[in-house]
C-alpha cells in the first residue's frame, strides 16, 4: 500500500513503505541519523517531538519479530540495550515504553519512548501512550522544545558511537 508523504522541503512523493524511506535516506528524521549499520537504523520519530524518543527499525522489509534471522536477533538486543544505557546515561531517561506491532504499513520497528513526568497528566501507563504522542505531535513543535529534542539526537549519536554490532565481530 502507497502513500503520499510531504517531505521537509515542500515536496510531496508517494513511497511505499516510510520505513523503507527512512532507512534508506529518501526521507530525513529530526536531527539526523543517530546509529545505523547493515541491518538496522535508529533515528528520532520526525512526528512525535520528544527529547530522547528512538525508533528501532530494519534495514531489510519486513514485518514480524520472526523473521529476524539469527544475526539480526542478536544485534537487535544488543542495540535496545546500547540505546536505553545511552539514554540514562546521556539523557537521564529513568523508565521507558517499548512497543511494536506488526499489523502496520511501516516495516518492522521498534518505538523507545521515555517517560516523562509531564505525560502522567495522561494516565498512568500504557493507556497513556496514544495521548501523549498526539500532544507531542500537535503541541510540542516550537523551536525551544525542537532544540531540545535535536539536542537528544546529538548526544545518542555520540553515545552510540563506541557500539560494536555483531556484524563488526564476524569480520
Ligand atoms: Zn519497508
Amino acid at each position: 500500500m502507497s502513500r503520499l508523504i510531504t517531505l521537509p522541503d515542500g515536496r510531496s512523493v508517494e513511497i511505499d513503505c516510510v520505513s523503507c524511506a527512512l532507512t534508506s535516506g529518501l526521507i530525513s528524521s529530526t536531527g539526523g541519523v543517530i546509529f545505523e549499520s547493515s541491518n538496522f537504523h535508529v533515528h528520532q520519530d520526525r512526528a512525535y517531538p520528544i527529547k530522547g524518543l528512538v525508533i528501532l527499525a530494519a534495514k531489510r522489509h519486513f514485518y514480524c519479530m520472526d523473521e529476524l534471522t539469527d544475526e539480526q536477533q542478536l544485534e537487535f538486543i544488543s542495540l535496545i540495550h546500547k540505546i536505553r544505557s545511552e539514554q540514562r546515561k546521556r539523557l537521564g531517561i529513568d523508565k521507558v515504553y517499548y512497543f511494536y506491532n506488526e499489523d502496520t504499513t511501516h516495516h518492522f520497528h521498534l518505538w523507545m519512548v521515555p517517560r516523562y513526568e509531564w505525560m502522567y497528566q495522561f494516565g498512568n501507563s500504557v493507556e497513556s501512550l496514544r495521548p501523549v504522542l498526539l500532544h507531542a505531535r500537535n503541541n510540542m513543535n516550537d523551536d525551544e522544545n525542537m532544540k531540545s529534542v535535536e539536542e537528544g539526537v546529538r548526544m545518542l549519536k555520540e553515545g552510540m558511537r563506541d557500539f560494536v554490532s555483531n556484524e563488526d565481530n564476524n569480520l
